[in-house]
């Protein structure tokens, strides 16, 4: 888990204690961790107007100033567990604008980072695609930022094919991909390249789980998405001697030991248990 998730999960834990909170929105895109949090008395809410409790906590994905001020003026209390590496990708935004630049942010629409990072925004295009680019209108300087859980090199290919489709325009890009999304990303990749299957942890809706196994398939040809152990199945593992696994940035360790012991029995075609590697 990065110190990002961990930390809002203390925080969320120790108001937690002190009296009821409610999160607006899921604090991970991790459904293990979210029965967790219930079961402290943690109420979860993804909309303002729903909350009962005084107190209110705002993820690690972060949130926009109207948005937060739209919270206040309910009347609740908002407690902040926005990861700093989001406040860098804010800042980062805030900064182009502020001199100039037309924003781009690179990144999934609709997501609850990408709102928080533009909402506040005049204007500002949010891109995914090679197309999304493409269809751009030009402008005389675009300032490029990033949702902090992109894979970098997608990132760096899209502001590329941007300088190419508008060589008269200004690009400037800052870097905000996160640091544990780096090490992540390029684990995976080392790791994938050494597999017969790569198995990767994960909750359902978690942006940076569905990256990871999107650029695990681009170099093994069997991944598998799972949120806990009893997603794996059996057949996966036929004729395969090295399976490995890796887990999205709010697994909890305790949901990847279980699938590692879990694969660690698999039997399969030969009778040598699998071989496991861990990222
Ligand atoms: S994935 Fe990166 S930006 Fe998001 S919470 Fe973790 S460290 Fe922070």
């Amino acid at each position: 888990m990065c110190f990002g998730v961990r930390d809002a999960i203390a925080l969320a834990s120790k108001h937690a204690e002190a009296g009821p909170l409610t999160v607006l929105g899921d604090l991970v895109h991790n459904e293990t961790v979210l029965a967790d949090l219930r079961a402290r008395g943690i109420t979860i809410e993804q909309e303002p107007t729903k909350v009962t409790t005084q107190a209110v906590l705002v993820t690690a994905h972060g949130a926009s100033e109207r948005a937060l001020g739209n919270t206040r003026a309910l009347g609740l209390h908002v407690l902040e567990a926005t990861c700093p590496l989001v406040h860098v990708a804010h800042r980062a935004v805030k900064k182009l604008v502020a001199d100039g630049y037309h924003p781009v942010i690179i990144g999934k629409r609709g997501h609850v980072e990408v709102r928080g990072l533009t909402e506040d925004l005049a204007d500002c295009d949010i891109v995914l695609s090679e197309i999304d680019v493409l269809e751009l209108k030009e402008r005389p300087r675009f300032g490029v930022a990033a949702q902090t859980t992109q894979p970098i090199e997608k990132v760096r290919a899209l502001v590329e094919l941007l300088r190419a489709r508008f060589p008269q325009s200004e690009v400037r890009f800052v870097d905000t991909v996160c640091q544990p999304t780096k090490q992540r990303q390029n684990a995976a990749i080392e790791l994938a390249q050494q597999c017969d299957v790569v198995v990767v942890i994960g909750g359902a809706h978690s942006n940076n789980t569905h990256e990871l196994v999107n650029t695990c398939g681009r170099y093994c040809p069997r991944v598998h998405h799972v949120q806990t152990a009893a997603d794996l199945r059996n057949e996966w593992f036929a004729d395969s001697d090295t399976v490995g696994l890796t887990a999205g940035t709010s697994t909890p360790d305790h949901v990847i030991a279980a699938v590692e012991a879990r694969l660690r029995c698999i039997e399969v075609t030969e009778p040598t248990p699998l071989r496991t590697q861990v990222q």
